[in-house]
C-alpha cells in the first residue's frame, strides 16, 4: 500500500479515505513513491469554514501574543530546517543543498513578519478640525488562500502565509500536487509553535481545489504562484467572485552581458542561475544576451562550465543538480531541446547525453547551452523551465534592452558590466520588476517585495515585504470629534450643511 499524504485541516490531519488522489514520483527512480489526497466539495468546504471559525478569534489576538507563535515558528523552522528540505528535495528532486537555501530565503519572509507590530502602525493626525482627530488602521481581511507551484513547495508559501497570518487572517495553502509534504512539515511546525487550530489550513488538490477556493464567498483574498495561463485565469475569476488577488505568473529572464564585462565572473553566474535547481526556478536566467564581441569568448567560457556541471541523483552529496519534477516535465523540455534544433539553433552543450538522463528511469538532463538562438524560435518564445540556456548575440546595448522590453514577461534581468554609467541607465529603462546588476537572481530580501511585470504578474501588489503587508490588509480611517460643548465649532443646534473644517 503506497502512503496518502492528506489535508490538514482544523490543526489535524483530516484522515477520511479520498476520492481521488495524485501519484507522487521518486524523480531519481521514477518509482511511484506516494500518493496525495485531492479535495473534493466536502474538504473544501470543511477547509474554508475551520479557517472561518478560527479567524474570529485569531483576529482578536493581541499583536505581542501573534509575535510571540510567529517567533516561536521561527525558532522551530531554524531547528528543523533539514528536516524540511529533505521532505522538499525528495519529492522535488533538487539537491539538499539547494532545498537548505530555499528554506532559508523563507525563513527570512518569517523574521520580516515578527515585526509585524511596527508594520501594522496607522497614522495619526491631531485636530484635523476643531476637536476632530483622524486616525487609520489596517486590519485582516479574512480567510485568505495561497495556491502555490511545485518548483519552491516552502518558500512561496512563505512569501505568504507568514505576513497574512501575522496580519491576523487565517490561510489556506493549496499546494502544488506534485510535491505535497513539505506543506505538512510547515503545519506540524506551526502547531507546535502554539498557532490555534483553523489558522493555517493545508488543503490538497488540484483544479477543483482552486476552483472551489476561488468561487468560495468566505475566501476573501487569493494569493498565487504559478504559470501564466493559469495566474490569468486565476486572476480573472478571483476578481470576477469578488476577491482580493495577485497571481504571479512565469518568466523569461534575459542576462545581458556587456562587452566590457568579466567574462569568467558571466559565466559563473549564467551556469548557477542557469541550471540551479535544474532550471525549475522562476528567476532562472534563460537567455544570455551577449553584446558583441563578447559572444565566442562567452559561449566558450560558459560551454566549459556547463560540462562539468554533475548531474545525480538528489541526496549524492556529488551532484549539483538533481533529476526534474516529472517524466512529463523532462519530455517537454526534452521536446524544446528537439525544437531548438530543428529550428536551427546551434546545439553546443547537450543535456540529453548525460548518462543519467538516457540510461536511468529517474527525470534527469543535464545541462543544455544553444548558441545562435533568434526571437522567433520556440525555445526563445517560451518558458521552458528546465535546464536549458539559450544564447542570443545582438549588435549592441540599445538592441539587447529592446529584446527584453519586447518579450511579454518582465520578472527578473540582470545586466553584466563594469561601466557604472551603463548600470544606471539599464535599472532606469529595463522594463522588469526585478533588476540584477552583476548579479543574475535578483530575488529581493524579504523586507522589500517581490514580484515581475507584464504577464510574470496580474494584479498591482507584489508578494511579501511591505506590498505583502497592504495585500492582507485593508484600510480604515476614524475621524473622531471630542469637542467640549460649547467650544469653538460647536453650534449646539443641527447643521445639514455638508461638513467643512473649521
Ligand atoms: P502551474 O501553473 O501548473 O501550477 C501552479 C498551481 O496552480 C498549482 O497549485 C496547481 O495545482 C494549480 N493549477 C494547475 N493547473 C490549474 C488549472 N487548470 N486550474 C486551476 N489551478 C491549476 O505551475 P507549476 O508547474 O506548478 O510551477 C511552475 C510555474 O510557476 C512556472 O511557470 C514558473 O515560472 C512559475 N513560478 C513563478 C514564480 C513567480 O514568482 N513569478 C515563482 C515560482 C514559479
Amino acid at each position: 500500500m503506497t502512503r496518502t499524504i492528506s489535508h490538514w485541516i482544523d490543526g489535524k490531519i483530516w484522515d477520511a479515505r479520498p476520492d481521488r488522489t495524485n501519484d507522487i514520483f521518486d524523480p531519481c527512480s521514477g518509482e511511484v513513491a506516494a500518493q496525495v489526497a485531492l479535495a473534493g466539495r466536502a474538504e473544501i468546504d470543511a477547509a474554508v469554514a475551520g479557517a472561518k471559525t478560527a479567524f474570529d478569534e485569531w483576529k482578536e489576538v493581541s499583536l505581542s501574543r501573534r509575535v510571540k507563535v510567529l517567533f516561536a515558528f521561527r525558532e522551530l523552522l531554524d531547528e528543523r530546517a533539514e528536516e524540511l528540505a529533505r521532505s522538499i528535495s525528495t519529492e522535488h528532486g533538487k539537491v539538499l543543498s539547494d532545498a537548505i537555501g530555499e528554506v532559508a530565503r523563507g525563513q527570512e519572509v518569517v523574521e520580516f513578519a515578527c515585526g509585524i507590530p511596527h508594520l501594522l502602525k496607522g497614522g495619526y493626525s491631531e485636530s484635523v478640525s476643531t476637536g476632530t482627530d483622524v486616525h487609520s488602521i489596517r486590519q485582516p481581511l479574512g480567510v485568505v488562500a495561497g495556491i502555490t507551484p511545485f518548483n519552491f513547495p516552502a518558500m512561496v508559501p512563505m512569501w505568504m502565509f507568514p505576513i497574512a497570518i501575522a496580519c491576523g487572517n487565517t490561510f489556506i495553502l493549496k499546494p502544488s500536487e506534485r510535491d505535497p509534504s513539505a506543506s505538512l512539515v510547515i503545519a506540524e511546525l506551526w502547531a507546535e509553535a502554539g498557532l490555534p487550530e483553523g489558522v493555517f489550513t493545508v488543503l490538497q488538490g488540484d483544479k477543483q481545489a482552486v476552483d472551489g477556493l476561488l468561487a468560495h464567498p468566505d475566501v476573501r483574498a487569493v494569493s498565487f504562484v504559478g504559470s501564466t495561463p493559469i495566474a490569468r485565469y486565476v486572476y480573472e475569476t478571483a476578481a470576477a467572485n469578488g476577491k482580493r488577488v495577485q497571481a504571479l505568473g512565469g518568466a523569461k529572464n534575459h542576462m545581458i552581458v556587456l562587452p566590457d564585462a568579466d567574462i569568467d565572473a558571466a559565466a559563473d553566474a549564467a551556469v548557477s542561475a542557469g541550471y540551479g535547481s535544474s532550471g525549475e526556478r522562476c528567476m532562472a536566467i534563460s537567455v544570455v544576451v551577449a553584446v558583441d564581441p563578447v559572444g565566442d569568448a562567452l559561449v566558450d567560457a560558459i560551454a566549459q562550465r556547463s560540462r562539468a556541471v554533475r548531474t545525480g541523483p538528489t541526496f549524492d552529496e556529488a551532484s549539483e543538480m538533481g533529476p526534474l519534477i516529472t517524466a512529463v516535465h523532462r519530455d517537454k523540455v526534452v521536446g524544446f531541446v528537439e525544437s531548438g534544433i530543428a529550428e536551427g539553433a546551434e546545439l553546443v552543450v547537450d543535456g540529453r547525453e548525460v548518462p543519467n538522463a538516457v540510461d536511468s528511469s529517474g527525470f534527469f538532463l543535464g545541462p543544455c547551452l544553444f548558441d545562435g538562438v533568434t526571437p522567433e524560435m520556440s525555445i526563445y518564445r517560451e518558458e521552458i523551465f528546465g535546464p536549458v540556456l539559450s544564447v542570443i548575440r545582438v549588435a549592441n546595448y540599445e538592441e539587447a534592452v529592446r529584446l527584453v522590453s519586447d518579450n511579454p514577461y518582465g520578472n527578473g534581468v540582470a545586466l553584466f558590466t563594469r561601466d557604472g554609467g551603463a548600470a544606471r541607465r539599464f535599472e532606469r529603462e529595463v522594463d522588469a520588476g526585478m533588476v540584477g546588476i552583476n548579479v543574475p537572481i535578483p530575488v529581493p530580501m524579504a523586507y522589500y517585495s517581490f514580484g515581475g511585470w507584464k504577464q510574470s504578474l496580474f494584479g498591482d501588489t507584489h508578494v511579501h515585504g511591505p506590498e505583502g503587508v497592504h495585500f492582507y490588509t485593508r484600510g480604515k480611517v476614524v475621524t473622531s470629534r471630542w469637542a467640549d460643548p460649547g467650544a469653538v465649532g460647536d453650534t449646539g443646534r443641527p447643521d445639514l450643511g455638508f461638513p467643512t473644517n473649521a
